[in-house]
């Protein structure tokens, strides 16, 4: 993934400019990204809404449900995607930052054996998780993102620090609590922080999306794998012996998806899960 004049290349994303920025950056910025969620649908609508003009806000990018990447505003334009926000000893985030939108629909409610969104979509059990968003202190339940949708933000993001000086990857949340509680907790945010700025290898342009999967081992003698997260589903295949090694690509409470020579779901119970 490459950036050209401030676009990313034509392989990389669909470029589709909307003209609502206030000016170019100053000098020695952007030096932020700001993760957002679209809570919405589909990027069709995400993107429909960020082009109206009477719509006060646009993104720089928004990445589809299949982690299709659309690029509405060149990263050294102030795109309006933070709204009243603070960081350190900066506010409006807006003049620092570069805005990527991810398809979610956000918090759900539980009703019965289905999942709504505040804009009435229902999903099923596989697409929920339940947990703890960083500025609250009961779980509640969230949409899953994709496995495409993350290695492309990570992607992303690594494209967008070759180019710019990026220090901070925040999420609206943490600029603006209170008001805001996206990407929330179903975006592993700290994970792909801690790889892109806080690693040894952070020069060492090998680290891929993939590598921020986490790893594990089986700790028990024999472990049933299962085409879905619970008892429920089928098993398919032998189970996995123990020490087996495998690839956690998605977690559902207690439950991992994991690839070994096949993929399918055992209980995180009997999973260790070790640093990859
Ligand atoms: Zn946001």
């Amino acid at each position: 993934m490459d950036i050209t004049h401030h676009k990313l290349d034509k392989k990389a994303a669909v470029l589709e400019e909307v003209n609502k920025t206030s000016g170019t950056f100053a000098s020695g910025l952007p030096d932020t990204i700001v993760i957002h969620y679209t809570a919405g649908p589909s990027a069709k609508s995400a993107i429909n809404t960020l082009k109206e003009d009477d719509v006060p806000a646009s993104a720089h990018i928004v990445v589809d449900l299949d982690g299709t990447l659309t690029q509405l505003v060149p990263f050294n334009k102030i795109a309006w995607h933070t709204g009243k926000s603070a960081w350190l000893e900066r506010n409006g985030l807006n003049k620092y930052s570069i805005g990527i939108e991810i398809v979610n629909a956000g918090r759900l409610e539980k009703n019965g054996n289905v999942w709504r969104s505040w804009f009435g979509k229902t999903f099923p059990e596989e697409e929920v998780v339940r947990a703890v968003h960083r500025n609250e202190s009961t779980p509640t339940w969230w949409h899953c993102f994709t496995e495409e949708q993350v290695e492309s933000v990570f992607e992303l993001c690594k494209a967008i620090m070759k180019k710019y000086d990026i220090r901070h990857i925040l999420g609206h949340e943490e600029i603006s609590p209170g008001r805001k509680i996206d990407p929330g907790p179903a975006f592993p945010l700290d994970k792909i922080r801690d790889r892109l700025l806080h690693s040894d290898r952070k020069e060492d342009s090998d680290t891929t999306g993939e590598d921020i999967i986490s790893k594990g081992i089986v700790n028990a003698g024999s472990l049933n794998i299962r085409s879905g997260p619970g008892v429920a589903y089928d098993t398919i295949a032998s189970p996995l012996s123990r020490n087996t090694e495998v690839v956690i690509l998605d977690e559902q409470r207690d439950w991992c998806q994991v690839e070994v020579k096949m993929t399918g779901w055992v209980s995180g119970k009997f999973v260790k899960k070790v640093k990859s």
